[in-house]
């Protein structure tokens, strides 16, 4: 678009300046919004009001009021990307206010809700997994998503509520159910911290020394939802299962903070798993204290049908 002081400046440059300043009022008073404007504040708008505000007008009727005819907010070519101009009245002037386009506040919104899952480690195709889209072939998945709508319906800060323990073999679709709810949730304005869990104890391994250990597993602790997917495949220590994964469970469990999980394993075979640690030390008794707590603070469903890896 042309700089509107360009082109009113070329008319005021010219001989013909009256014919040209014509001309551009009838382009202007011909636009169909301008037309509105005039019409709804008719008790206020004359013809002197339109001839001081040509420049707003001018301004106003070359720039796009509306997004349908936008192909993305990248190619905004208004005046200020992703604002829309809108006419109003200040002290007998016609003047412009820039609101925010539909294409800016759906931006807008999508990346407050984004801000409101942390992933660590998750690949980013989480964050596009709805609940709507969830495939219902499977009396199982049918269940993990009344149980998942239960607690997206039922969730209070301060109160606990058993989130889910959703287990079953590779490519049925736990982990996108996982997605979903931290998406549904985060449009309700709750926050949630998805972590794979065999990437985070691998890390967490190697920042044994790192002050910053303290710092995540404090924010592991204190996040309004957890979810903790693939439980069970991480390399197991007695330290990880104790005083990291259980550290963690315990102020949850006090702190009325839910927690989901996704695993390969039943709560049996990941009971077995706790057990043996990869010193080859057997610690049942731990085991089962760990276990506890994620009983406690989870409802199992166990998830079957096709693997969609293989569509
Ligand atoms: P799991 O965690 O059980 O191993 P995933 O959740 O990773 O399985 O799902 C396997 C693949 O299928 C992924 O690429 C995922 O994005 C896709 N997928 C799973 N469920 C759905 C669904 N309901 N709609 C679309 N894609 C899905
Ligand atoms: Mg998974």
């Amino acid at each position: 678009m042309e700089p509107i002081q360009h082109s009113l400046r070329k008319i005021t440059n010219k001989d013909d300046f009256k014919q040209r300043w014509q001309a551009l009022k009838e382009e202007v008073l011909e636009h169909k919004a301008v037309q509105a404007f005039i019409h709804e504040n008719a008790s206020s708008v004359d013809d002197d009001m339109i001839n001081r505000s040509m420049g707003k007008l001018y301004e106003f009727i070359n720039q796009h009021t509306e997004c349908r005819s936008c192909e993305s907010l990248q190619k905004c070519d208004n005046l200020l990307k992703g604002f829309k101009p809108k006419l109003t009245i200040d002290r007998n002037l016609i003047d412009i206010r820039y609101e925010r386009c539909e294409k800016k506040v759906a931006q807008e919104e999508r990346k407050q809700q984004e801000s409101l899952i942390q992933c660590w480690y998750m690949p980013k195709e989480v964050l596009r997994a709805s609940m709507g889209d969830v495939m219902l072939d499977d009396k199982s998945r049918m269940e993990a998503v009344t149980a998942a709508d239960y607690f997206i319906e039922n969730y209070k800060a301060g109160e606990l509520i058993k989130g889910l323990y959703m287990h079953g073999p590779f490519g049925v679709g736990k982990t996108y159910i996982l997605g979903a709810i931290a998406n549904e949730l985060s449009q309700r304005g709750i926050q949630t911290m998805l972590i794979n869990m065999p990437e985070f104890s691998r890390e967490i391994k190697g920042s044994i020394q790192d002050q910053s250990l303290n710092s995540k597993v404090d924010a592991i602790k204190k996040v309004p939802v957890l979810m903790l997917d693939d439980i069970g495949a991480e390399t197991m220590s007695s330290w990880f299962r104790d005083d990291i994964l259980g550290t963690i469970l315990q102020h949850r469990m006090m702190e009325h903070l839910p927690v989901f999980f996704t695993s390969n394993l039943s709560y049996k075979e990941l009971e077995h798993h706790f057990t043996y640690s990869q010193r080859g030390e057997v610690e049942g008794l731990k085991a089962a204290r760990v276990m506890e707590r994620i009983q406690f603070l989870t409802k199992p469903i166990k998830l079957a049908g096709k693997n969609y890896r293989h569509l």
